[in-house]
């Protein structure tokens, strides 16, 4: 059983690591920029709805992403947990997912905090050649982690369930960190 949420900057490699650790643990990734990258894909209104937001590097409107991950969290398959990857990103969506989890009984065990020098990140993202992974777009995307996303740290560091990560180094050597730092899960 783990429940368990991954934070980092753009490109910090939440989406690498997700992967392998919801595979290891047995429990659904929920990745709300894959859901938001879907959406756009299949041109669904929510896509149609979210498409500039994700093109300018900005944050999708809180009320559009949380309505789409307590939509996900009361589909069936998370009674072993789940690993939040890109959620929360905000202060209300913390909130919001808080008082969520409170109502179904459940609690948050972990926050994964993938450290990387912003030197690294924005290589590994230009070589990722994603359509927002320009370097203009790349910009604005730190820019909107600093101002909103960052300040999550410290409210999840309040509540004692933070966990600071290394994640400067190989994606082997990283997920080997962030499974001793999860051992006591098993
Ligand atoms: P990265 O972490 O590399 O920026 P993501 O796939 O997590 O990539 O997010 C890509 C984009 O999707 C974000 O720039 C944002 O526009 C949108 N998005 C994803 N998750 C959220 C969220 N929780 N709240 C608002 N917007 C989001």
């Amino acid at each position: 059983m783990a429940r368990l949420i991954l934070f980092g900057p753009p490109g910090a490699g939440k989406g690498t690591q997700a992967v392998s650790l919801a595979e290891d643990f047995g429990i659904p990734h929920i990745s709300t920029g894959d859901l938001l990258r879907a959406a756009i894909a299949s041109g669904s209104p929510l896509g149609i709805k979210v498409k500039n937001f994700l093109d300018q590097g900005q944050l999708v409107p809180d009320q559009v992403v949380i309505e789409m991950v307590e939509e996900r969290l009361g589909q069936g398959n998370v009674a072993s947990g789940w690993l939040l990857d890109g959620f929360p990103r905000t202060i209300p969506q913390a909130e919001t997912l808080e008082a969520l989890l409170e109502q179904m009984g459940q609690g948050c065990d972990r926050v994964i905090n993938l450290q990387v020098s912003e030197a690294v990140l924005i290589s590994r993202m230009l070589s990722r050649g994603r359509p927002d992974d320009t370097e203009a777009i790349i910009k604005e995307r730190f820019q909107v982690y600093h101002q909103q996303t960052e300040p999550l740290l410290a409210f999840y560091r309040g509540r004692g369930c933070l966990v600071d990560i290394d994640g400067d180094t190989t994606i082997e050597t990283v997920s080997q960190r962030i499974k001793l730092a999860l051992v006591d899960l098993r």
